[in-house]
């Protein structure tokens, strides 16, 4: 099964990605999880997409294609996936169409919600430093308050979940990946939900969508 998730930061595609991973047992793949990775390494190529991370650009297509073309080689990937976060650019798409090529997507999940729900979802999220598990300090606190329910990691906020770079991620996403939307839905591969239902309810959802396809 070959999928991506698509919508707004903030929209719940890596809450969701990282349950869907579980049941159907195959990677997730993240774009912005890999990004966070080569930041950690401060090479220069680090530290250029750290700073355009933190003013909420997007990096460049051709970087980020690169990553997700031999991510998508290994062969963990080779039966199925969930891409969360790539394609977010008409070019990103039409290069991962080239990159799948014989064997395309199933289909393109368009997860939407209010711009309120992302405001709040986005400042109130803490991520683990050590396993990258995802908490809400309102909608799925963690049992002890900054510390990880999964491994005991120390929780952060991430640098691009202050107010002022959520606002700019979210105008980013609309001059730029909100045509996606079209291109998905013009080759008959988009499914849209409505994401400012509980995270439960949209995961059922999924599960009933990406089961057909398994
Ligand atoms: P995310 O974790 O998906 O919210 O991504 C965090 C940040 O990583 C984004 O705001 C971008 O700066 C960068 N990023 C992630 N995926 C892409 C992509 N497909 N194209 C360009 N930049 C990306």
């Amino acid at each position: 099964m070959k999928v991506i998730l698509l919508g707004p930061p903030g929209v719940g595609k890596g809450t969701q990605a990282k349950q869907l991973v579980e049941y159907f047992k195959i990677p997730h793949i993240s774009t912005g999880d890999m990004l966070r990775e080569i930041v950690k390494e401060e090479s220069p190529v680090g530290l250029k997409v750290r700073e355009i991370m933190n003013r909420g650009d997007l990096v460049p297509d051709d970087l980020v294609t690169e990553i997700v073309r031999l991510r998508l080689k290994k062969a963990d990937a080779l039966s199925g996936f969930i891409l969360d976060g790539y394609p977010r650019t008409n070019v990103q798409a039409k290069s991962l169409d080239e990159i799948l090529n014989d064997s395309p997507l199933n289909g393109a999940i368009y997860l939407d919600a209010s711009q309120q729900t992302l405001i709040q979802r986005l400042s109130g999220r803490r991520v683990c430093k050590k396993c990258g598990a995802n908490f809400h300090i309102t909608n799925m606190p963690p049992k002890s308050s900054g510390i990880c329910d999964k491994c005991g990691g120390e929780l952060f906020q991430r640098s691009d979940d202050q107010v002022e770079t959520i606002k700019k991620r979210l105008n980013v996403y609309l001059r730029q990946t909100v045509s996606l939307i079209d291109y998905y839905q013009s080759r008959n591969k988009l499914i849209k939900l409505n994401a400012d239902e509980p995270a439960s309810v949209v995961y059922n959802t999924l599960i009933d969508i990406l089961g057909k396809w398994r």
